[in-house]
């Protein structure tokens, strides 16, 4: 999969050569690009924003080195023969991102982010490129960052992690939270040696090597944290994902 990033603060994206996605990218698995946006002004102060038409506090940054950057992007990755990218746009006015949507991202070949700052993009930027490709307004929370540059670390990392061969055991995003064999609830709690610590021991369910009662009691789990945590989750949920013992709890 190959990565573009067109970001004011390129530093910004250093934490992608560390870790999973770091590792991912020295193994091939990525190809990270990381693009200064002033790269594409044209005065002495390398200006990215102006002020908004209508009035108001803050800045907006300008349609044209945004043009100009996502052009060059574009026809950089054309030529190596990436296929059709879609455009990633972190913004808090869109949709949010899950899983879900992570699980679909990972199914692409191409992904380009527009990380902003001050008040965002001009409008019009975004529409531009929506007639070329895919485009992905996300929110990772109900809250408002300064920039999108911790929006696409979040992303990045929630995609590559799904990448054929970036986990070790390929087997471990199955049943994670929000994972489909999970029916998109949440994982419970998890215990590793010593079986006491400050005296406090793990489940002896744990400990019996009964696959049924240790499946079931995980299952319980799953139940109990997303009741307690994200009950919108579980209505969320066709009824036919609850077996019989999963009413009773
Ligand atoms: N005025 C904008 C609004 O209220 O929707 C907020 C702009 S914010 C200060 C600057 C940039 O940070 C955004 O354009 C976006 O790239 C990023 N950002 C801030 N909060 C975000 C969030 N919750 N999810 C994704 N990106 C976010």
């Amino acid at each position: 999969m190959r990565l573009d990033v067109v970001t004011i603060f390129p530093e910004y994206l250093e934490p992608l050569n560390v870790s999973l996605v770091g590792k991912a990218r020295a193994r091939g698995q990525l190809d990270v690009h990381v693009h200064d946006l002033r790269t594409w002004t044209h005065d002495r102060h390398h200006t990215v924003d102006d002020t908004p038409y209508g009035g108001g506090p803050g800045m907006v940054m300008k349609t044209e080195p945004w043009g100009e950057a996502l052009d060059t992007v574009l026809a950089d990755g054309y030529e190596a023969g990436h296929g059709r990218p879609a455009l990633i746009v972190p913004t808090p006015s869109g949709r949010p991102f899950t899983q879900d949507l992570a699980v679909r991202l990972s199914e692409q070949p191409w992904l380009i982010f527009t990380p902003a700052r001050y008040e965002g993009i001009d409008r019009r930027v975004v529409d531009e490129y929506a007639t070329r490709m895919p485009v992905h307004e996300v929110s990772i929370g109900d809250y408002v960052l300064a920039g999108g540059e911790a929006a696409v670390l979040v992303v990045t990392e929630a995609v590559a992690r799904l990448l054929p061969g970036v986990l070790g055991n390929a087997e471990s995003h199955r049943d994670d939270s929000f994972a489909p064999a999970m029916a998109g609830l949440l994982e419970g709690p998890v215990y590793t040696k010593p079986p006491l610590w400050r005296g406090r021991d793990i489940p002896d369910v744990l400990l019996s090597g009964h696959h049924g009662k240790i499946a079931r009691w995980r299952r319980d789990e799953t139940l109990r944290r997303t009741t307690a945590h994200r009950p919108d989750l579980i209505e969320r949920c066709a009824p036919d994902a609850f077996d019989k013992k999963d009413r009773e709890m």
